[in-house]
């Protein structure tokens, strides 16, 4: 059994009132809240190591460049990936899928290519691809997704063909909370030799996830998401990969040396990591998985699982409350409206009771107009929340009920 009192606890945020009521975070979604070990992390960086890494050779810069690299393999072994090299760090998932985008489709996409990408993705999982496929002149192909917002595999092996150069797909789908079938989708990518990038920004800190095993080419996902700082996410890629594709940018840092006539690159990861990179940040990271491994990403999914459970069940018990996406597999999202009531009427008097919920298109505006809709509610669950939390929600939900219904 989870101690999660003591878990919240961690989570200095998590105790204060909001408009005169106990908070209620229901935003996991967007980002997490940060546990104390981060915070004093950020702190201990600033307060005494801080020092710009792979630069110098005094002391404080051997510290925080030990850090950081410890930071990359705390991150290698908890996506197990099989090299250390494997691990970039990036701005976040965002930043990752502009990278793979821009440089793999330097390297790979040529015209008349296609590249495949789900209906219910994120924008971030959408419009990199989109300007990838216009500047080289491929092709943009969709899987599209089913009433209840499951992806079609039928439809999806109909799409894939000898043109296919890539698939990237979320792991679990951000605006409705779907697991997705990525393991079917990789292995039929793998199939006619297309690459898949699996973004995980909604999955890294749900699920384990092991990347050998997937056998996925990239995986992508963000700090923020995953109790760390913002400003920090990894690109994992197959080293064979990697070392093929292109520089996305230039500067310090990524060089072996440089001058006019020619500059060579430095080798992976930090042929990937031009400028100063965000490392107080990736340090953060590292702590977070820290914590998560104190918990286990074993009892977190199935903690979190039960908690997504007992809030589907008591949502499908109001009377005019639509979920919209439905599905066995879920994780830690559920995304509904009241009927004939906006979504964003019912985020600001939830919000009046102290309860942090989502409201809009969630960044992902195919998904709604699939559903028909401009937007939904959306409460997302970290391993601090608790069923009492889901009650008052429900409470929250009748409250607008009344007062609008
Ligand atoms: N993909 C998914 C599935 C997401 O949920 C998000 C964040 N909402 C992103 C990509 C973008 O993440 P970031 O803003 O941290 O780059």
């Amino acid at each position: 059994m989870l101690e999660i009192d003591k878990i919240r606890n961690n989570f200095p945020i998590l105790n204060q009132t909001v408009n005169n009521k106990p908070l209620i975070y229901l935003d996991n979604g967007a980002t997490t809240q940060k546990p104390k070990q981060v915070i004093e992390i950020i702190e201990k960086m600033y307060s005494e190591y801080n020092s710009n890494i792979h630069r110098g050779v005094h002391f404080l810069s051997n510290k925080s460049t030990e850090i950081y690299e410890n930071a990359r393999n705390i991150v290698k072994d908890f996506i197990n990936a099989e090299k250390r090299e494997e691990i970039i760090f990036t701005k976040g998932t965002t930043d990752a899928i502009n990278l793979v985008a821009f440089s793999f489709g330097e390297k790979f996409i040529h015209e008349n290519d296609e590249i495949i990408v789900a209906e219910t993705e994120h924008h971030s999982n959408i419009v990199p691809w989109q300007m990838l496929c216009e500047s080289k002149k491929a092709v943009l192909k969709v899987i599209s997704a089913d009433k209840n917002g499951e992806l079609q595999l039928d439809e999806y092996k109909k799409i894939l063909n000898k043109n296919t150069k890539m698939v990237a797909v979320a792991h679990v789908a951000n605006s409705i909370g779907i697991i997705n079938p990525i393991q079917e989708i990789i292995d039929e990518a793998h199939k006619i030799g297309a690459k898949v990038l699996i973004d995980g920004a909604q999955s890294i800190q749900h699920k384990n996830i092991d990347v050998q095993e997937l056998n996925c080419d990239f995986f992508v996902f963000s700090g923020h998401k995953m109790y760390a700082e913002t400003g920090i996410g990894v690109l994992y890629g197959k080293k064979g990969l990697l070392e093929e594709m292109p520089p996305y940018q230039g500067g310090g840092d990524m060089i072996k040396s440089v001058s006019f006539e020619k500059t060579e690159f430095a080798g992976l990861p930090l042929k990937f990591e031009a400028g100063t990179s965000n490392y107080v940040a990736a340090i953060s990271m590292g702590e977070a998985i820290n914590f998560i491994n104190s918990v286990g990403i074993e009892n977190i999914e199935k903690y979190e699982t039960e908690l997504l459970k007992y809030a589907e069940e008591k949502l499908s018990s109001i009377d005019g409350l639509t979920i919209y996406g439905k599905s066995k597999h879920k994780t830690s999202a559920i995304s509904f409206l009241l009927n004939g009531i906006h979504h964003y009427d019912t985020g600001m008097i939830i919000d009046k009771l102290g309860i942090a919920v989502r409201t809009g298109a969630h960044c992902a505006e195919p998904t709604m107009k699939h559903f028909g809709i401009t937007g939904t509610v959306r409460a997302s669950f970290a391993i601090y929340n608790t069923k009492e939390e889901v009650d008052k929600l429900i409470e929250g939900i009748n409250k607008v009920k009344m007062m609008l219904g």
